[in-house]
């Protein structure tokens, strides 16, 4: 197999894409697939779609398609709703499992929304419960018997540095915790094997490197032989062993299947197994190779061309997901007249300038050419025209 898989997205051709960490691009057969979707099956068939286009069973044949990228066996992976809710659901999950503790650890690089639902978790059982977010180097040694859940993201968003899922997992265990990890960063990024890690749960996003489109929906593992005692804090039908019965009590599927909620999104779940198809015949060992030989090259180069940025990712190529971030004091209004001249970052505040590297559609030329433009527009100073500095909501 050969990278990049460039012929199978549709990106406009004057643009160089380094935010598919952010939302992926459009794989081809994507929109065609939602336009059936909507035209023949919702439009042709109406509510009979559910059985004869197979909508019901869409929810599961996605969640096996993600399944076989971040090494989990085929049925422990539930997807919709969106990442948010699905940490909620493992974390509320992890906290019913060992009832005797009373702290959730994470830390503080942690995305924000990972932070606030755990904290309004806390708030809504109001037992004495309590987040602690150490800084991420500091994790490790946080890690005690007190500790109910560790639930940690893989890969930091705004650095790109990686925890070892392995090894963490492993001290999270001796000290008898619940491990969830975040991988939304992960998944489609670098090579993730759950089974190996022994992680009780995983949740992450598909809109980013497994590129499903604004609003795909998210997905949720928990480990087979865990399923059965997890406890669904949100016991919506389509988690119940047999929706259609129409019980009045909840009955929980035996499988992940009791971690969804409610209706699944069919016409984003359409797009997304249309995009997944694009990693057949793809290792994610090979994508990882092919993702340090573009970031290391970015980073040589701009260190080389830029003096002005300081390079805000782990140096080590190992210890770094599929993102680079440089720290640029003027790094909102750089990246704005970077994207005016085709080259699509995105800024994080308080001064990051993130980049993301998605293999399967760029190449090494591209990442030369985005080195020569950002060289343009900081040796140049053309950041400092006035239109850049106007901030909109979306950064
Ligand atoms: C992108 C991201 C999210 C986003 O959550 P949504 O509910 O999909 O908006 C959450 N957590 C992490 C770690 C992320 O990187």
């Amino acid at each position: 197999m050969v990278l990049p898989k460039k012929h199978l997205f549709d990106l406009p051709d004057d643009v160089i894409y380094l935010d598919g960490n952010s939302l992926g691009a459009l794989p081809r057969g994507a929109a065609e697939r939602a336009t059936d979707v909507i035209r023949k099956e919702w439009g042709g068939e109406l509510i009979k779609a559910w059985n004869s286009a197979d909508w019901i069973s869409l929810p599961k044949r996605v969640g096996d398609q993600i399944a076989t990228l971040i090494g989990a066996p085929a049925g422990s992976v539930a997807t919709g709703d969106t990442l948010s809710i699905k940490v909620y659901q493992a974390l509320a999950a992890g906290l019913k499992l060992r009832p005797d503790r009373k702290v959730i650890l994470s830390d503080s690089g942690n995305f924000p929304t990972d932070l606030y639902m755990a904290q309004g978790l806390i708030d809504t059982i109001d037992k004495g419960y309590e987040l602690r977010a150490p800084a991420p180097e500091d994790v490790i040694a946080s890690i005690s018997e007190e500790v109910a859940v560790v639930m940690l993201t893989q890969v930091d968003y705004r650095s790109g540095r990686l925890h070892d899922m392995d090894d963490i997992t492993r001290r999270a265990h001796d000290a008898g915790a619940i491990m969830i990890w975040d991988l939304a960063h992960s998944a489609g990024a670098v090579p993730v094997d759950l089974t190996a890690s022994n992680a009780d749960f995983a949740v992450g996003c598909t809109y980013k490197y497994l590129n499903g489109g604004p609003g795909a929906p998210a997905f949720i593992y928990a480990r087979p032989d865990v399923v059965g005692d997890v406890q669904a804090a949100l016991a919506g039908w389509m988690g119940h062993d047999a929706p259609f019965a129409m019980e009045l009590g909840y009955r929980p599927a035996m499988t992940t299947e009791r971690l969804r909620v409610g209706t699944p999104p069919i016409v984003q779940l359409s797009i997304l197994e249309q995009a997944l198809k694009v990693w057949d015949g793809v290792s994610m060992e090979e994508v990882r190779a092919a993702s340090i030989e573009l970031s290391e090259t970015f980073i040589s180069e701009i260190e080389a061309r830029c003096p002005q940025v300081t390079l805000a990712s782990p140096r080590d190529a190992s210890q770094r997901g599929s993102q680079v971030s440089f720290a640029f004091e003027h790094g909102y209004a750089a990246m704005q007249a970077l994207i005016d001249r085709g080259v699509i970052g995105d800024f994080r505040a308080p001064d990051i300038m993130r980049f993301g590297f998605t293999p399967l559609y760029l190449d090494k030329n591209d990442v030369l050419r985005a080195c020569e433009i950002m060289e343009d527009v900081l040796n140049g100073e053309l950041w400092r025209d006035p239109k850049y500095q106007v901030k909109s909501r979306v950064t």
